[in-house]
């Protein structure tokens, strides 16, 4: 799949098998799990159906004040967290089809995916701790 490297933009081909493996950017050497991936339908949905490790995604926009002040608590989980998740954001204003599919009625809304079936969802910005919490509990395969 095709993924852009958070940290330098860069459009990396990730061989599915290498997904859970903590890849590096071709160009940069970074992790490219270890951030927030700005995906639309097609990402989405391919990380759906080849990650093998959960995919936690961010509904938000920009002009809404609370997904703005959320952004830095995802960052900071993102580069706690990558490796073992898929940090992915997805602005339901250019992608008004994906907030439409997901049923998303408020925003930030967060949703965990592991393959195309969703473990639950949160309405709202988190604190840094809950979210903390709320990743915990799906990597022990609890309930979102
Ligand atoms: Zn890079």
């Amino acid at each position: 799949m095709q993924l852009q490297c958070p940290h330098c933009q860069k459009t990396n081909r990730i061989p599915d098998e290498r997904l859970g493996d903590d890849p590096v950017c071709g160009a940069c050497a970074k992790p490219i799990l270890s951030g927030v991936h700005p995906v639309g339908a097609q990402g989405l949905t391919a990380l759906q159906s080849q990650s093998a490790i959960p995919v936690i995604v961010d509904f938000w926009a920009p002009w809404c004040g609370p997904c703005v002040g959320f952004a830095p608590t995802f960052a900071a989980a993102a580069q706690k967290f990558g490796g073992q998740l898929v940090f992915v954001k997805v602005d339901t204003e250019a992608n008004q089809d994906l907030g439409a599919r997901y049923n998303i009625r408020s925003i930030p809304t967060l949703a965990v995916f592991k393959g195309t079936s969703e473990l639950g969802r949160v309405s709202g910005a988190l604190p840094p701790r809950q979210l903390d919490e709320l990743i915990q509990r799906v990597l022990q395969g609890g309930q979102v």
